[in-house]
């Protein structure tokens, strides 16, 4: 297939995308249902300050609308409540990860165990009102099966996962990664089509712009093909430090997301080179000029 004019069918419409390897692009595709809007996010440990009150009044002051909490939030719902109440910052996502690979393990105790672990993060999610937790199926290292296996097992068993997750009001969110983290699941469009096999509301993919760097030939592309299946972003440079700290462009990628309508989070997941306090609210500045930039 010719990578540089690689056709894309999005919904019944059929509307087709050229799309140039990281480059430029020419669309010609239905409006999505509302404009796209970027809502920054960041993980809690990016941002500087003692507690948790202290980093979200940053937040907000900086223009951030939410927090991604960390995996930890079973039994520790209060704390994170109480804190967004306090200062009017939204929670968006829970960054759960692989639990060492439980979820695909060839035991079916293991993999009881460890959808049992899900259950209880997805049921605190939903009463946080957060909006998925991400599942990063497997790590190098943490399954003997081929990718194929892997996903049979996903396909398997992730419905009722979903179905849960649906009931608790929150999502699974699949994040692909790169080939140095992972062998399985490394592309917006392979997970989109695990969702669509799965044919479940709960279960969601996710973009990270770190990742999407090695995997993707067009990020443009890659969240045209998660489509409506997208709803949760990791913003990160090419080195993984923030963004406008290397020269990593996010244009082609917004572009994509105002092209599905995107309407979730954006949310920082990177190091930082310098004082936090002065670079994060320079990142969230250059952010919001890359997604002015993006025009189609
Ligand atoms: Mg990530």
């Amino acid at each position: 297939m010719n990578l540089d004019r690689r056709g894309f069918l999005v919904g019944s419409l059929a509307a087709t995308v050229a799309v140039t390897a990281r480059g430029t692009s020419a669309a010609t595709l239905p409006d999505p249902k509302q404009p796209g809007v970027l809502r920054l996010s960041s993980q809690l440990s990016r941002i500087p300050g003692e507690s948790l009150e202290e980093k979200m009044e940053k937040m907000k002051k900086w223009g951030f609308e939410a927090a991604e909490l960390p995996g930890g939030i079973v039994g520790e719902e209060k704390k994170y409540e109480d804190a967004c109440r306090n200062t009017g910052v939204k929670p968006s996502a829970v960054c759960w990860g692989s639990d060492k690979g439980s979820l695909v393990s060839t035991s079916p105790e293991e993999r009881k165990k460890g959808q049992d672990s899900l259950k209880a993060v997805l049921k605190s999610a939903g009463q946080l009102t957060s909006t998925g937790v991400i599942f990063a199926p497997v790590f190098h290292g943490e399954s003997e099966l081929a990718g194929r296996e892997i996903r049979k097992i996903l396909v398997d068993t992730l419905p009722e996962l979903g179905a849960y997750a649906a009931e608790c009001g929150t999502r699974i969110i699949l994040e692909p990664l790169n080939r140095k983290e992972t062998f399985f699941l490394r592309q917006l469009a392979d997970a989109a089509s695990i969702c669509r096999d799965c044919n479940s509301p709960g279960v969601a993919i996710m973009g990270d712009f770190y990742h999407m760097f090695f995997e993707e030939t067009s990020d443009l592309g890659a969240f045209i093909s998660g489509g409506d299946y997208v709803h949760h972003v990791h913003l990160a440079s090419r080195i993984r430090v923030l963004p406008g700290q290397d020269n990593r462009q996010f244009i082609d990628g917004f572009r994509g997301l105002k092209l599905i309508g995107y309407q979730d989070f954006c949310s920082l997941e990177c190091g930082c080179r310098g004082d936090a306090e002065v670079e994060v609210p320079k990142s969230a500045q250059f952010l919001r000029d890359q997604w002015a930039q993006a025009t189609v």
